[in-house]
């Protein structure tokens, strides 16, 4: 039986590269995939990872119909065996329930990878729709560990250097304004709930003011 899978974790779980795994596997075995993206870093309509392997991707858009696009393709002759979605967490939730209709209506596997949730530690609405209609979750394994060696469970995201906790869910760093940098960091829950990056627990330890942290 055809499946929607959603294969969840953070910002630096490697999920990209696993979603190219699929495609080169699949591919070796004589089946061909459509892949959609949403601002991925290499660029409109690619799938990149950090390995530095790219491939082309279809970009989905706002008020694209992703199911409407596929019958499009197959009825004009066009082949796809199979559906790969990444950063899916900035999909509309409207978007995953296409998804879920491609499995259904036209038995194919769609294989979703996105971040679950924000830097405020909220569900992004396309991943929260994918924690709904998924026939299967996969926690991806986390790669990164958080400064203090505790697995990286969180997304941080700092401004300027600092750590926030409150914005827009999506934003694009200004590179014109260098001290309003925008950047990301994985974190424990532990120092994502305290707001220690690895910057801050590095200045708090060398400063003589600060007592020790506690038990708490
Ligand atoms: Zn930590």
């Amino acid at each position: 039986m055809p499946e929607l899978v959603f294969f969840s974790g953070t910002m630096d779980c490697g999920k990209s590269t696993l979603a190219l795994q699929i495609t080169h596997n699949r591919s070796a075995r004589g089946l061909q995939g459509v892949i959609f993206t949403r601002q991925d870093r290499a660029g409109e309509g690619k799938l990149s990872s950090r390995l530095g392997l790219v491939t082309d991707a279809v970009e989905v858009g706002d008020a694209m119909d992703l199911y409407a696009y596929l019958v499009g393709e197959l009825s004009r002759g066009g082949r796809a065996d199979y559906v790969i979605v990444d950063e899916a967490q900035f999909l509309a939730p409207e978007q995953i329930d296409q998804l879920a209709r491609i499995v259904d209506d036209l038995d194919m596997d769609v294989f979703a990878f996105g971040i679950t949730t924000d830097f405020r530690t909220k569900l992004f609405p396309g991943s929260q729709r994918l924690i709904e209609l998924a026939d299967r979750i996969e926690q991806l394994q986390v790669e990164a560990l958080c400064w203090c060696g505790a697995r990286a469970t969180h997304n941080a995201r700092t401004v300027g250097g600092r750590m926030v906790v409150e914005g827009a869910q999506v934003v694009v760093g200004d590179v014109n304004r260098p001290a309003q940098e925008v950047g990301y960091e994985v974190l424990c829950r532990r120092h994502h709930r305290r707001r220690m990056t690895s910057a801050s627990a590095h200045a708090a330890a060398l400063s003589p003011d600060v007592l020790p942290v506690g038990r708490a």
